[in-house]
């Protein structure tokens, strides 16, 4: 688990003003990665970091000589049009490249004329997958969504008796997952109204979100080396904003008895910038399972984990409607909550993965589940803010919501905050349904 250091330190200032103004989710202790380039044009994509509103150039940064050592050669994987090589170098060369950058950037470096040099403002930049994701594993680790949702599938049996034993997940699908700005088409499939006999072939008329964070993973494991939970955090690069947008109408009538399928892999949205789990040290939490629950098993516990596993992220959902882009006040927030809600930790849930011997490579992308919180405004999905759709949302321009209609936009954010630490956040994670197909 990464230990607060001098890269922590709330009073670094950055001479990039941006950086400066309390607000910005990307100050100097932040600095997350992405990979992006100039907005429309032929360059190259590779690697940078944000600062306040620009970004580093981390290709251009290595051809002016800006690191050394360590940093430089996480700098150079960092060069490559995805982050891979880097999350594959480990927790320790990113370690490096962070602690580089944070000296680099701060008020007074001698580096200021070098890097000031390799920034792009984010507001002339476009974003790519910051990894090629080969495999994606979406977990169910808010027991309150669990809850919610199985009240809604299986009335009398709503939380299954494993839940609290073995943290649940099924294998995705990565080709769907883009980045922050993705728009697809309303899904089309089998779907069986409770009244019919058999189903009929539709657009989904029950499209949904699920607000969760993805954790992109770090150095691999070999296959048939499980992780310990000791050393699992030092596996996971960092973490970004999820969208896993889900068709509830198509879900019922496949997910049993192997889970989830076309619901769920028509599109997933991840937003571009992946805040490192060295930069959310400060905003640890304690971890642990109600009185009266099961206590997890030795692989799935550890004294680290029980003392700061949880991350106290603070996360909400926006909705912008066609009505209100058109009018130009801003979406709506639908909901607010915190990942330390969850009841299996990021640990837990890579020395769950691999205790089978399973092998996780470098950017794999392993989804939280959608992290509802303990009350239904912290609901982190349409389905359980609407009862399963019995009890619309009101907007506060008037408009109703049951499911998303088509142009509707969904908005994530994630932030940290507390008092004697800097506030940083994971900017946006943006996404729009369209008409489906015919
Ligand atoms: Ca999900």
């Amino acid at each position: 688990m990464p230990e607060l250091n001098a890269t922590h330190d709330p009073k670094l200032t950055s001479w990039v003003e941006s950086a400066n103004d309390g607000r910005t989710d990307f100050p100097i202790q932040n600095l997350p990665f992405a990979i992006f380039r100039r907005q429309g044009s032929q360059e190259a994509w590779r690697g940078g970091v944000a600062i306040g509103d620009q970004i580093v150039d981390l290709a251009g940064s290595v051809q002016a000589g800006a690191f050394s050592g360590n940093a430089r050669a996480a700098a150079q994987a960092a060069t490559e049009p995805t982050l891979n090589r880097l999350m594959g170098l480990g927790a320790t060369a990113s370690s490096a490249l962070r602690q580089a950058l944070s000296q680099a950037l701060q008020t007074g470096s001698a580096a200021e004329a070098t890097l000031k040099a390799c920034l792009v403002p984010q507001a002339e930049a476009e974003y790519a997958l910051p990894a090629r994701i080969g495999d994606y594993t979406d977990f169910y680790t808010s027991v309150h969504h669990a809850t919610n949702i199985g009240k809604l599938f299986r009335p009398d049996n709503p939380l299954l008796p494993n839940y609290k034993w073995v943290p649940i997940g099924y294998h995705g699908r990565s080709s769907s997952i883009g980045v922050s700005g993705q728009s697809f088409k309303r899904p089309r499939g089998q779907v069986k109204p409770a009244d019919a006999d058999q189903p009929q072939v539709q657009a989904s008329q029950r499209m949904d979100i699920e607000l969760e964070m993805g954790l992109f993973v770090g150095a691999g494991n070999a296959l048939g080396e499980p992780i310990a939970i000791e050393q699992a955090e030092s596996h996971i690069f960092g973490l970004v904003l999820l969208n896993d947008w889900s068709a509830r109408d198509i879900q019922p009538w496949e997910y049993q008895p192997l889970g989830p399928f076309l619901a769920k892999n028509f599109a997933s949205t991840i937003s571009p910038w992946i805040v490192t789990m060295e930069a959310l040290a400060p905003f640890r939490a304690p971890f642990a399972h109600p009185e009266g629950d099961p206590q997890p098993l030795p692989y799935l516990s550890s004294s680290a984990n029980s003392a700061a596993g949880g991350l106290n992220i603070q996360l909400e959902a926006l909705i912008e409607t066609p009505k209100m882009r058109a009018a130009g006040g801003g979406p709506a927030r639908i909901t607010h909550t915190n990942y330390r809600h969850a009841y299996w930790t990021a640990a837990q849930m890579v020395a769950h993965h691999t205790v089978n011997g399973c092998n996780l490579q470098p950017g794999d992308l392993l989804g939280t589940g959608t992290l509802s919180g303990p009350t239904l405004d912290q609901a982190c999905a349409l389905i359980e803010l609407t009862s399963g759709g019995k009890n619309p949302i009101q907007l506060a321009n008037g408009e109703q919501r049951t499911w998303l209609q088509d142009g509707d936009t969904v908005i994530l954010r994630g932030w940290c905050e507390r008092p004697g630490a800097a506030r940083i956040g994971f900017g946006e994670c943006v996404g729009t349904v369209l008409a489906s197909a015919d």
